[in-house]
């Protein structure tokens, strides 16, 4: 039994995720161990059911112990959980109280009192309850079942207070970090979603270039669902799937095709992938990641871009704005999918970030030795970039165009290219590099631009110079441009970010 140790079977919300097969990309995912609390939930819940038998047949403790041979402290130790009953105990005790053994082990309390005490029992065993450092209640008889509940309530609304914590900043950008080693150590390719994305495109008329609506439409036809554009979508989805009409409900107004079509393809992605309620942030932020692949791997297909970008890299040409016009996506996207392929299709390896204008990551991958800044958990995102790197000088460049630029740093010498994107959230800057022994593939690899970057040094960028620092330091006081959206705390809820009430009213006032 996987119950969890604040959510007995008798009160099991109804929106815990239940165990399911899953499509996971590259090697086996580590499992989380289960809480040595969940352990013993089968004992403490049987224990609660020979209480209450006992309790039904009128029966004392030393009374029933003598029946099994047992001392009156031995079965009080089994009563509550504390220690395993042997089967043939079992046997004589149901055998006692004139039940079946089953009827111990069921996963129905036999009762609401008995439901209150097995939940509390299990609430007060919970690691995070023995952190709080707070005395357990003893559950007996004479505990009412009114303060009995009230305690239970607390222990709730307590494992609520921790469910929102757990989507804080820091553990995301827990999750966030395991993430990123996994896909480093894939070379950032995921082989089962490529497979899934070229199958479903074969079944298109797909020839090649850009993937165009229609095409997508096709796609979504073959998963069995229709799209439909909605003008009143709740203001915190993007897109809202109705998995039980098989109807991907979009937005009615967009910017753009190109806006409508990764939209479409992020829901389409979730139903591919056989996606279901996210456990855990982890396994949300995980989800995007595939989503955001599977959508990347449709519009520009493995297939037609490894063709391009091999006889690009034969020609010494590999130019990330060549990916991008024949797939009519945009630089970013067009990088990022060649962070899929460089190393899998090239033997290249790359890094890839998106920097705010503060200098502040939002993306970043690399699998080419680059020395990212982190922060202790190895977090790179939320780090801000040496002001020296190509990244953040193309900022000081015209927008237009495509800066490159050479920086020794300490890792080596990269060769990288970036482009300014102007978002409804600012500028961002997103570059692709490559170390120098790789440049010479790359079209735009003659430039004057040249750099050094000693971060993590401090006396790099990090500080200013003596005398202006001497000057200012005692005068200055900023107030902080606080950037949103960066693996901040999203409300919780089963989707993190995403009002349920919104949308469950949004599906209502659709109708079947
Ligand atoms: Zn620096």
């Amino acid at each position: 039994m996987s119950t969890q140790p604040c959510t007995p079977p008798a009160a099991r919300p109804a929106n815990a995720a239940p165990a399911r097969p899953r499509v996971v990309a590259g090697p086996e995912h580590p499992r989380r161990p289960s809480s040595p609390a969940a352990a013993s939930a089968d004992t403490v819940s049987v224990g609660r059911m020979l209480r209450f038998f006992r309790g039904h047949r009128g029966l004392t403790l030393t009374q029933a112990a003598h029946t099994v041979g047992l001392s009156a402290s031995a079965l009080s130790l089994i009563e509550t959980g504390k220690r395993e009953a042997k089967l043939s105990v079992l046997t004589g005790l149901a055998e006692a109280y004139h039940v079946r053994v089953e009827d111990l082990f069921s996963t129905r309390a036999p009762s609401q009192r008995a439901a209150l005490e097995i939940e509390l029992e299990q609430a007060q065993r919970a690691p995070e309850f023995a952190a709080l450092g707070v005395p357990s209640v003893r559950i007996s008889p004479g505990l009412s079942t009114e303060a009995l509940a009230a305690l239970v309530g607390l222990h709730r609304a307590l494992s609520e207070v921790r469910r929102e914590r757990a989507a804080t900043p820091e553990s995301a950008r827990q999750a966030n970090t395991l993430l990123r080693s996994r896909m480093k150590a894939q070379d950032n390719y995921f082989g089962e979603i490529e497979v899934l994305a070229g199958d479903l495109l074969r079944h298109t008329e797909y020839q090649g270039g850009p993937v165009r609506n229609r095409l997508v439409d096709d796609i979504a036809r073959r998963l069995g669902y229709s799209i439909v554009p909605a003008a009143d979508l709740p203001f915190s989805t993007r897109t809202v799937t109705d998995r039980k009409h098989r109807r991907i409900f979009v937005p009615e107004v967009v910017s753009t095709k190109n806006e409508l079509r990764s939209l479409t393809l992020q829901a389409l992605g979730h139903v591919a992938l056989g996606h279901d309620v996210p456990r855990d942030y982890g396994e949300f932020l995980e989800q995007r990641i595939e989503v955001n692949y599977f959508t990347a791997a449709i519009k520009v297909p493995e297939r037609e871009a490894a063709a391009l970008l091999i006889d690009a890299k034969a020609r010494r040409e590999l130019a990330i704005e060549d990916l991008a016009e024949e797939f009519e996506v945009s630089f970013e996207t067009a990088a990022h999918r060649f962070t899929n392929l460089s190393t899998r299709h090239l033997e290249i390896p790359v890094h890839f970030m998106r920097v705010s204008r503060e200098g502040i990551i939002h993306k970043a991958y690399s699998n080419d030795g680059v020395n990212f800044p982190a922060d202790a958990t190895g977090s790179v995102e939320g780090q801000r970039v040496c002001r020296y790197w190509t990244v953040r000088e193309a900022f000081n460049q015209p927008w237009g165009s495509a800066y490159s630029q050479y920086t020794d740093t300490g890792a080596g010498t990269f060769w990288c290219t970036a482009t300014i994107d102007e978002t409804p959230d600012g500028p961002f800057s997103v570059s692709i590099g490559v170390p120098n022994a790789q440049v010479r593939w790359m079209r735009d690899r003659v430039t004057e631009h040249r750099a050094v970057s000693r971060c993590p040094d401090p006396r790099c960028c990090a500080r200013p110079g003596e005398e202006v620092e001497r000057r200012w330091r005692d005068a200055v006081f900023p107030d902080a441009r606080l950037t949103p959206g960066l693996l901040s705390a999203l409300p919780p809820g089963r989707f993190p970010g995403v009002d349920d009430v919104e949308v469950m009213e949004f599906l209502e006032r659709r109708g079947p």
